[in-house]
């Protein structure tokens, strides 16, 4: 009875029995949205309550939770710790990302370990199918790495563009995850000078059906070692797709989904010069390309060095003679790079140059 004349009076800011729980494989922050929204609470307050607002906020949070944060949503949402780390990029460290900084607060490693981290901190990259699932638009941490390039449950390629303004989704930094694209588009700016979000569900996005299973295939297998259970073999094929991802080109793919081969013709990316916070590891069809060409060529049984020569010859075939500058750190820290046996040969022979601008 008290509980409901304090409701009255301000606002409640706590969450309520029962809760909505994670589903499996969901990011942090999509789960605190479900939970405001299935609450009926504004996402600030919430935050405050969860103490999620505090070092680094919501998206520091989905980076990893402190045993005081993870105490407080415990006892507020019933939540168990396991579960609620599981929501974390840190349940990737030493796999998919580099191992984490012993303290949040060390800017100059947490710096490093940006620079090293292959994960999409801002930029969306979803499911539609996923997003339609009856426990309401719910979105999946391994999103967030480019090592998801396919749906297994739905055999159709990830979405990373609004379909209407054709432009990258990006996350507001500390929100849970939009519905709909937030892009500015100039639409009728010239006749009444206004423009306006361009606001297309991102669930009405429709996805490309991946024609060829062994691509699915390649995804189960990244898939389990992003959930730690790789076979040796998965983690040969997850080195070489790494050096690939920048290097992989047309001839390399011959064989396989032709979608695959069209997105690697342009070495949209993979430019130096025209970098500007793209990276080759930003586009997913280049990175399934890079997977699947890596097995074509594992199943070979070529040595480390063969691999190298196998890779300089169909990049002549293709006119590709840049070699790709490898930044230290992502050498040192990079995913599966440490110790990488696919490197050295490739330094060798010229088609990796490393280099350092820390
Ligand atoms: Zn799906
Ligand atoms: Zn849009």
């Amino acid at each position: 009875m008290k509980k409901t004349a304090q409701k009255q009076r301000q606002p409640r800011r706590t969450p309520a029995e029962p809760v909505v729980q994670p589903i499996p494989g969901e990011s942090l922050t999509s789960w605190i949205g479900a939970l405001a929204q299935q609450q009926d609470l504004d996402i600030k307050p919430l935050l405050r309550e969860l103490h999620l607002d505090r070092l680094g906020g919501l998206s520091g949070a989905e980076m990893r939770l402190s045993d005081p944060v993870v105490r407080r949503m415990e006892k507020l949402t019933g939540v168990d710790a396991e579960r609620l780390h599981a929501m974390t990029l840190a349940r990737y460290a030493g796999n998919a990302l580099p191992h984490l900084p012993l303290f949040s607060s060390d800017g100059v490693a947490v710096q490093q370990w940006h620079k090293g981290a292959w994960s999409h901190h801002s930029q969306a990259r979803w499911c539609p199918k996923c997003l339609r699932g009856n426990d309401g638009p719910r979105w999946l941490l391994r999103w967030k790495l480019p090592w998801s390039f396919a749906c297994v449950d739905h055999g159709v390629y990830v979405v990373t563009e609004c379909q209407a303004c054709c432009d990258t989704v990006q996350f507001r930094q500390d929100a849970p995850p939009e519905r709909t694209c937030e892009n500015w588009t100039v639409e009728g700016e010239w006749i009444y000078s206004l423009g306006e979000p361009c606001g297309f569900p991102l669930v009405m996005c429709q996805p490309v059906p991946v024609s060829d299973d062994s691509v699915l295939a390649l995804q189960t297998r990244i898939n389990a070692w992003l959930d730690g259970s790789p076979t040796h073999e998965d983690r040969q094929l997850v080195a070489l797709a790494a050096v690939l991802i920048p290097l992989v080109s047309p001839s390399m793919v011959r064989r396989g989904d032709p979608l695959l081969r069209y997105a690697v013709r342009s070495p949209r990316g993979t430019s130096q010069r025209q970098r500007k916070g793209r990276r080759p590891w930003n586009d997913s069809l280049r990175v399934a390309a890079a997977v699947y060409a890596a097995d074509q060529l594992l199943r070979r049984r070529y040595s480390a060095s063969e691999v190298a020569e196998w890779i300089a010859d169909l990049r002549l075939l293709d006119h590709r003679r840049t070699p790709w500058r490898m930044d230290m750190s992502e050498l040192a820290y990079g995913p599966s790079l440490r110790p990488n046996p696919f490197v050295e040969p490739l330094v060798h022979r010229g088609l990796i140059t490393l280099g350092g601008w820390l």
